[in-house]
This record gives structure tokens, sequence and C-alpha cells, in this order.
């Protein structure tokens, strides 16, 4: 297996980045992960894009083009045979002597590489359900930045494995759910409206948060975006999670709480259901 480091390709096992790049210091870097269904990208683009903004909001040089990017991407899936799996890019500010200031003439640091996962996993979370526990924020005011300083992100997951769950939704100060500590949290309402938090500085802007907006206005579906609390959160006819890696998953428990009767809702089967729809290609663009 190969993977793309600074400009070359080496071998997976020993690609490597220096210690004194500052992503490994610092935590000063950006990140993006692209899923891959039968060895397509699914919304390449839209991950490419939103790792440029990140860029851009740093103040971290663009490494190369879009174009270049995407030569990449494919060249590692390809090279790598990846049929069901990921893309991980990671761009950080460089390697320099270290000072937490900028370094003046530091070239920015790219890590490509591609990784199978098999989709039964997914598959079965959607058809069953997942649990999710709440867990207060604790995270930096920039969090529609996707940073790879993620150690808040990391104690809440482990927090949920720990409970036997599969994510932990966010609580801010306000008694509000952000998101999940890789995903983006949805409610169903009493109408069968959806419900999700709107992109702000306090969540990430999921790419998968947007195709479903995107897939629901072609539908009868309504979405409203509004944050909402960890009551109206238990309280829900149904909830469910969006990510890259899982797409839409129907949550059947918060904390000690049932939703519904404990089974995946009609709305959220509906939505896992576009989204099986949308990677199999009969939805894209
Ligand atoms: N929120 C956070 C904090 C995340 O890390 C992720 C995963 N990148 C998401 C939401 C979901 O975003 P996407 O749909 O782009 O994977």
């Amino acid at each position: 297996r190969i993977a793309f480091v600074n400009g070359q390709y080496v071998p997976h096992q020993s690609a490597a980045v220096h210690v004194e790049d500052r992503g490994y210091q610092f935590s000063d870097g950006v990140y993006e992960v692209i899923p891959i269904v039968d060895g397509r990208q699914i919304d390449g683009v839209g991950h490419v894009e939103r790792l440029a903004r990140s860029l851009r909001e740093l103040r971290i040089d663009r490494p190369m083009s879009d174009r270049a990017l995407n030569l990449v991407i494919e060249e590692v899936v390809r090279r790598n045979r990846v049929r069901d799996g990921f893309v991980y890019i990671q761009v950080t500010r460089g390697v320099a002597a270290r000072d937490h200031g900028f370094p003046r003439d530091a070239q920015p640091a790219v890590v490509i590489y591609a990784r199978p996962k098999a989709a039964d996993a997914r598959r079965k979370a959607a058809a069953e359900g997942v649990a999710v526990i709440t867990v207060p924020d604790q995270r930096w005011t920039r969090r529609d930045i996707k940073t790879v300083s993620l150690l808040p992100n990391c104690l809440a997951k482990q927090s949920a494995r720990e409970a036997g769950a599969y994510e932990a939704f966010m609580v801010d100060g306000d008694g509000m759910i952000t998101e999940g500590s890789s995903t983006n949290a949805w409610i169903v309402d009493q109408s069968g409206r959806l419900v999700t938090r709107p992109a702000s500085s306090d969540i990430l802007n999921g790419i998968t948060r947007l195709a479903l907006m995107k897939l629901a206005r072609e539908t009868d579906i309504e979405i409203e975006e509004r944050p909402f609390s960890v009551e109206e959160l238990k309280t829900a006819r149904e909830v469910f999670l969006t990510s890259a890696s899982g797409m839409a998953l129907p949550v059947v428990r918060v904390d000690d709480r049932e939703i519904g009767n404990g089974r995946p809702g009609s709305v959220s089967s509906r939505v896992v259901d576009m989204f099986e729809r949308y990677v199999a290609g009969s939805d894209t663009e």
C-alpha cells in the first residue's frame, strides 16, 4: 500500500512526518475524510472545497491546486485498490523550528492516504440504530474549521465507547446540542420536520449534512435549522446523525432514554434509504 507525503508516493508502512511538523507539535493543521464507495468518491468536491476554506481561515497556504489534489486522491484510491473505504487528507502549516508564531518560510506539509473499510458495520448500524450519550462541549469557538485539534472530540467519543454507545452529542453552555464528536445531530419534530443546528462557528458544517439538505429539497421533507435542547432531543419523535463515514444513522437511545420504541423511526429510515440511493449514484449530479 502507498501513501502520498509531501509530493512523493511512499510505502504506507513507512509514511511519516517530521518531529517538527507543526501539526504534530501545535495541531496547526486541517484535514478531510472522503468516503469511497465502489471505488468512487462521495462528495469529493465538497470535501476539497471545505479543506480550502479551513486552510484560508487559518492562513495556511494551499499546498496545490484543487485539480492536483483530486488527481492525488484518485491515485491513492487506485493504487491501493480501495472499493469501500476512505481517503484521509491532512495539511499542516509545515515543518519549522518550534515557535508558536507562524514560521516565515515553511511550506505546508501534505499527507494523503486511503484505507479500505468494509461497509457492513455501517449497514448494520443503519438497520438497527445506535445509542448516543450527551456530554459537555469542551471545544474552542471555531468549530467550523476542520482542524486536527480533536482532543475534546476524542474524549467525548471515548466516553461514548465506555458507555456502550456509538457517539457522544455535545452540549453547549445553554443546554443546547451542538453536534456529535464526529457527526452532526438531527431530530425529527412532532410534525415530521428535520431539525438541525444552523451552520455557524458553533459546529462543523458537515458535507453529509449539506447533502441531506440538498436531497430533502427534492422531496416533501422539510428542514428547520435551529438549535435544540437536550430535553427536546430526549423527547424527540426520532433522532439521527450524519457523517461522511456513517452517512445517516438512526439513534434509538439517548443516555438512559429510549427514542420512539427503540427501533429506527420511519423518517430516519427514509433518510438512510435516500443516502443509499445517493451513494449508489442514482441521485448524484
Ligand atoms: N462534526 C464534527 C465535529 C465532525 O468531525 C464531523 C466529521 N468530519 C462531522 C460533524 C460530520 O461532517 P461530514 O458530514 O463532513 O463528515
